[in-house]
Protein backbone atom coordinates (compact mmCIF):
# COMPACT_ATOMS: atom_id res chain seq x y z
CA UNK A 1 0.00 0.00 0.00
CA UNK A 2 1.48 3.88 -0.61
CA UNK A 3 1.48 5.60 2.15
CA UNK A 4 0.88 8.94 1.58
CA UNK A 5 3.44 11.27 4.12
CA UNK A 6 2.27 14.97 4.85
CA UNK A 7 5.11 16.80 5.66
CA UNK A 8 4.04 18.58 8.48
CA UNK A 9 5.90 22.25 8.79
CA UNK A 10 7.86 23.30 11.19
CA UNK A 11 6.88 25.48 13.89
CA UNK A 12 7.98 28.84 14.78
CA UNK A 13 9.90 30.13 17.40
CA UNK A 14 8.17 33.61 18.93
CA UNK A 15 10.68 35.34 22.28
CA UNK A 16 9.05 37.66 23.83
CA UNK A 17 11.48 39.22 26.22
CA UNK A 18 12.50 42.76 27.57
CA UNK A 19 13.16 44.27 31.47
CA UNK A 20 11.56 42.60 34.31
CA UNK A 21 8.83 44.85 34.93
CA UNK A 22 8.01 45.12 31.68
CA UNK A 23 4.86 43.09 31.25
CA UNK A 24 5.91 40.06 29.91
CA UNK A 25 4.14 38.02 32.22
CA UNK A 26 1.08 39.49 32.28
CA UNK A 27 0.77 40.02 28.53
CA UNK A 28 1.80 36.72 27.67
CA UNK A 29 -1.05 35.36 30.23
CA UNK A 30 -3.42 37.77 28.31
CA UNK A 31 -2.28 36.87 25.13
CA UNK A 32 -3.23 32.50 25.77
CA UNK A 33 -6.65 33.38 26.96
CA UNK A 34 -7.59 34.16 23.66
CA UNK A 35 -8.75 31.47 21.81
CA UNK A 36 -7.52 32.08 18.43
CA UNK A 37 -4.07 32.73 20.16
CA UNK A 38 -4.02 29.53 22.33
CA UNK A 39 -4.62 27.43 19.29
CA UNK A 40 -2.11 28.27 17.34
CA UNK A 41 0.96 28.89 19.85
CA UNK A 42 1.63 27.24 23.05
CA UNK A 43 4.36 28.60 25.77
CA UNK A 44 7.32 26.32 27.25
CA UNK A 45 7.37 26.00 30.67
CA UNK A 46 10.77 27.24 31.32
CA UNK A 47 13.51 25.72 34.76
CA UNK A 48 14.44 27.55 37.32
CA UNK A 49 15.80 27.37 41.13
CA UNK A 50 13.86 29.48 42.71
CA UNK A 51 10.77 29.10 44.92
CA UNK A 52 7.32 28.71 43.54
CA UNK A 53 5.14 32.02 44.19
CA UNK A 54 1.55 31.46 45.48
CA UNK A 55 -0.68 29.66 42.35
CA UNK A 56 1.99 29.11 41.39
CA UNK A 57 2.24 25.21 40.00
CA UNK A 58 4.91 22.49 39.41
CA UNK A 59 5.42 21.62 35.69
CA UNK A 60 2.41 24.64 34.38
CA UNK A 61 4.35 27.94 35.91
CA UNK A 62 7.70 26.88 35.82
CA UNK A 63 10.00 23.26 36.63
CA UNK A 64 10.78 23.56 39.82
CA UNK A 65 14.34 22.15 40.30
CA UNK A 66 17.22 22.38 42.80
CA UNK A 67 20.19 24.06 42.49
CA UNK A 68 21.85 20.95 42.20
CA UNK A 69 19.32 19.17 39.59
CA UNK A 70 19.13 22.59 37.44
CA UNK A 71 23.23 22.12 37.84
CA UNK A 72 23.03 18.46 36.86
CA UNK A 73 20.83 19.12 33.99
CA UNK A 74 22.84 22.08 32.57
CA UNK A 75 26.28 19.83 32.42
CA UNK A 76 23.91 17.38 30.22
CA UNK A 77 22.93 19.43 27.55
CA UNK A 78 19.17 19.40 28.50
CA UNK A 79 18.99 24.10 28.23
CA UNK A 80 18.53 25.60 25.04
CA UNK A 81 20.03 28.37 26.99
CA UNK A 82 20.17 29.24 30.98
CA UNK A 83 20.50 32.33 32.80
CA UNK A 84 21.26 33.42 36.08
CA UNK A 85 18.34 36.47 36.72
CA UNK A 86 18.84 38.25 39.49
CA UNK A 87 19.81 35.21 42.67
CA UNK A 88 18.24 32.54 40.72
CA UNK A 89 19.03 30.65 37.40
CA UNK A 90 16.21 29.78 34.38
CA UNK A 91 16.59 28.15 31.47
CA UNK A 92 14.71 26.43 28.37
CA UNK A 93 14.32 23.00 27.98
CA UNK A 94 16.07 22.13 25.04
CA UNK A 95 14.01 18.90 24.38
CA UNK A 96 10.65 20.32 25.04
CA UNK A 97 11.46 23.25 22.59
CA UNK A 98 12.39 20.84 19.77
CA UNK A 99 9.35 18.55 20.26
CA UNK A 100 6.87 21.05 20.10
CA UNK A 101 8.69 22.14 16.94
CA UNK A 102 8.66 18.96 15.27
CA UNK A 103 5.12 18.15 15.87
CA UNK A 104 4.71 21.72 13.76
CA UNK A 105 4.21 23.82 17.14
CA UNK A 106 4.27 27.50 17.11
CA UNK A 107 6.21 28.21 21.05
CA UNK A 108 6.23 31.34 22.32
CA UNK A 109 9.39 31.65 24.76
CA UNK A 110 8.92 34.49 27.64
CA UNK A 111 12.42 34.77 28.96
CA UNK A 112 14.84 37.53 29.85
CA UNK A 113 17.10 39.64 27.47
CA UNK A 114 20.21 37.66 28.04
CA UNK A 115 18.61 34.27 27.15
CA UNK A 116 16.90 36.07 24.75
CA UNK A 117 20.10 36.57 22.96
CA UNK A 118 21.40 33.04 23.11
CA UNK A 119 17.77 31.96 21.46
CA UNK A 120 17.97 34.51 18.65
CA UNK A 121 21.91 33.21 17.73
CA UNK A 122 20.79 30.07 17.99
CA UNK A 123 17.38 29.99 15.96
CA UNK A 124 17.78 32.80 13.23
CA UNK A 125 14.24 32.32 12.32
CA UNK A 126 12.72 33.10 15.59
CA UNK A 127 10.72 36.28 15.66
CA UNK A 128 11.52 38.99 18.43
CA UNK A 129 9.43 40.89 20.36
CA UNK A 130 10.67 43.23 23.24
CA UNK A 131 8.37 44.60 25.81
CA UNK A 132 9.34 48.09 27.06
CA UNK A 133 7.11 50.61 29.41
CA UNK A 134 6.57 54.06 28.20
CA UNK A 135 9.54 55.50 29.89
CA UNK A 136 11.48 54.52 33.13
CA UNK A 137 9.48 55.98 35.87
CA UNK A 138 6.64 53.66 35.05
CA UNK A 139 8.90 50.63 35.10
CA UNK A 140 10.32 51.56 38.29
CA UNK A 141 6.22 52.58 39.70
CA UNK A 142 5.24 49.07 38.03
CA UNK A 143 8.29 47.08 39.63
CA UNK A 144 7.33 48.96 43.41
CA UNK A 145 3.30 48.22 42.64
CA UNK A 146 3.97 44.45 42.11
CA UNK A 147 5.99 44.54 45.47
CA UNK A 148 7.66 41.21 44.76
CA UNK A 149 11.08 41.99 45.66
CA UNK A 150 13.28 43.81 48.47
CA UNK A 151 14.28 47.35 47.85
CA UNK A 152 17.55 45.64 46.94
CA UNK A 153 16.33 43.41 44.43
CA UNK A 154 14.53 45.97 43.06
CA UNK A 155 17.27 48.66 42.65
CA UNK A 156 18.95 45.85 40.78
CA UNK A 157 16.39 45.15 38.74
CA UNK A 158 15.74 49.10 37.80
CA UNK A 159 19.60 49.65 37.15
CA UNK A 160 19.61 46.37 34.38
CA UNK A 161 16.53 47.34 32.70
CA UNK A 162 18.37 50.73 31.49
CA UNK A 163 21.47 48.07 30.38
CA UNK A 164 19.14 46.19 28.91
CA UNK A 165 17.09 48.78 26.81
CA UNK A 166 20.10 49.05 24.73
CA UNK A 167 19.40 45.60 23.53
CA UNK A 168 16.00 46.91 21.43
CA UNK A 169 17.92 47.23 18.74
CA UNK A 170 18.05 43.88 17.96
CA UNK A 171 14.39 42.62 17.64
CA UNK A 172 12.67 42.49 15.01
CA UNK A 173 9.14 43.77 17.26
CA UNK A 174 9.00 46.36 20.06
CA UNK A 175 5.64 46.86 21.69
CA UNK A 176 5.13 49.58 24.56
CA UNK A 177 3.15 47.80 27.00
CA UNK A 178 1.10 51.12 28.22
CA UNK A 179 -2.51 50.24 28.02
CA UNK A 180 -2.79 46.28 28.84
CA UNK A 181 -5.32 46.00 25.82
CA UNK A 182 -3.91 47.41 23.09
CA UNK A 183 -0.54 46.20 23.79
CA UNK A 184 -2.01 42.38 23.92
CA UNK A 185 -3.71 43.33 20.68
CA UNK A 186 0.22 44.74 19.14
CA UNK A 187 1.34 41.26 19.43
CA UNK A 188 -1.84 39.39 18.76
CA UNK A 189 -1.38 40.88 15.33
CA UNK A 190 2.20 40.28 15.41
CA UNK A 191 2.38 36.58 15.96
CA UNK A 192 -0.87 36.26 13.06
CA UNK A 193 0.89 38.38 10.62
CA UNK A 194 4.03 35.97 11.38
CA UNK A 195 2.16 32.98 10.87
CA UNK A 196 0.32 34.22 7.98
CA UNK A 197 3.62 34.45 6.65
CA UNK A 198 4.66 30.92 7.38
CA UNK A 199 1.56 29.24 5.74
CA UNK A 200 2.13 31.40 2.54
CA UNK A 201 6.26 30.31 2.70
P1 LIG B 1 7.65 40.99 33.87
O1 LIG B 1 7.10 39.62 33.72
O2 LIG B 1 8.15 41.56 32.59
O3 LIG B 1 8.66 41.11 34.98
P2 LIG B 1 5.01 41.64 34.94
O4 LIG B 1 4.09 41.03 33.96
O5 LIG B 1 5.19 40.93 36.26
O6 LIG B 1 6.43 41.97 34.30
O7 LIG B 1 4.47 43.13 35.20
C1 LIG B 1 5.05 43.97 36.20
C2 LIG B 1 3.92 44.61 37.00
O8 LIG B 1 3.23 45.55 36.17
C3 LIG B 1 2.86 43.64 37.49
O9 LIG B 1 2.45 44.04 38.80
C4 LIG B 1 1.71 43.79 36.50
O10 LIG B 1 0.47 43.51 37.09
C5 LIG B 1 1.84 45.26 36.09
N1 LIG B 1 1.44 45.54 34.70
C6 LIG B 1 1.80 44.84 33.59
N2 LIG B 1 1.30 45.43 32.48
C7 LIG B 1 0.62 46.52 32.91
C8 LIG B 1 -0.12 47.55 32.23
N3 LIG B 1 -0.25 47.59 30.91
N4 LIG B 1 -0.69 48.52 32.98
C9 LIG B 1 -0.54 48.52 34.32
N5 LIG B 1 0.13 47.58 35.02
C10 LIG B 1 0.70 46.60 34.33
P1 LIG C 1 10.18 35.40 37.39
O1 LIG C 1 11.01 34.86 38.52
O2 LIG C 1 9.65 36.77 37.68
O3 LIG C 1 9.12 34.42 36.93
O4 LIG C 1 11.15 35.58 36.13
C1 LIG C 1 12.30 36.38 36.25
C2 LIG C 1 12.90 36.58 34.88
O5 LIG C 1 13.38 35.35 34.33
C3 LIG C 1 11.90 37.13 33.85
O6 LIG C 1 12.56 38.13 33.08
C4 LIG C 1 11.60 35.93 32.98
O7 LIG C 1 11.22 36.29 31.67
C5 LIG C 1 12.96 35.25 32.99
N1 LIG C 1 12.89 33.84 32.58
C6 LIG C 1 11.88 32.95 32.77
N2 LIG C 1 12.19 31.77 32.20
C7 LIG C 1 13.39 31.92 31.62
C8 LIG C 1 14.23 31.05 30.86
O8 LIG C 1 13.94 29.89 30.59
N3 LIG C 1 15.41 31.57 30.45
C9 LIG C 1 15.81 32.83 30.71
N4 LIG C 1 16.97 33.25 30.24
N5 LIG C 1 15.04 33.68 31.42
C10 LIG C 1 13.85 33.23 31.86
Amino acid sequence: MNKKSVKIKKGKVFVLSGPSGAGKTTLHKWLLKNKKIAKMLVKTVSATTRAPRKGEKDGRDYLFFSKKEFFHRREIGYFLEWKKVFDNYYGTPKKLLEDFLKKGKNVLLCIDVKGAKVVMKQKKEAVSIFVKTKNMSVLRKRLEDRGSETIVDFQKRVQTAQKEMKEVKHYQHVVINDVLSVAVKKIETIILEELKKKQEE
